[in-house]
């Protein structure tokens, strides 16, 4: 007979996305390290699948836990009311009628998309550090 799997435990879920969130970074890291060894004579293939096994696992994961949810409940919308300000993650302008986010914590304003997908990998707001996770 199997064990019953225990019910999710709400309040370990930021620990949950915290971890998910180092997790991810880390192969992001293997990533680029790889990137560089690409002249390398050692045979990396198996090392490159299994990091985008892992990535691939986490993306699943990262529903299960709810980690936009919490990525989500950091940010708020906002609107655009002037052109001429740039998001720190793609780098382009913040143009009015853009979908927009501010960083609850600190008050930055991005991209929703790009901070959303920023903070699940990085969780510290691109330009002050704060731990958006926190
Ligand atoms: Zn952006
Ligand atoms: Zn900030």
């Amino acid at each position: 007979m199997s064990v019953p799997i225990p019910p999710f435990a709400e309040e370990r879920r930021a620990d949950l996305v915290s971890l998910h969130a180092a997790l991810l970074n880390l192969i992001i890291m293997l990533e680029s390290l790889l990137e560089q060894q690409a002249n390398s004579s050692l045979n990396l293939d198996y090392f490159r699948w299994m990091l985008a096994d892992v990535r691939g696992k986490l993306w699943i994961v990262s529903w299960e836990i709810g980690a936009l949810g919490i990525v989500e409940e950091r940010l708020r919308e906002v609107s655009i009311v002037e052109d001429g300000n740039i998001c720190a993650v793609c780098i382009d302008e913040l143009k009015i009628g853009d979908e927009a986010s501010r960083v609850v914590g600190c008050s930055h304003v991005y991209h929703r998309e790009c901070i959303a997908r920023w903070a699940l990998e990085n969780h510290t707001c691109p330009m002050c550090m704060y731990d958006i996770l926190e």
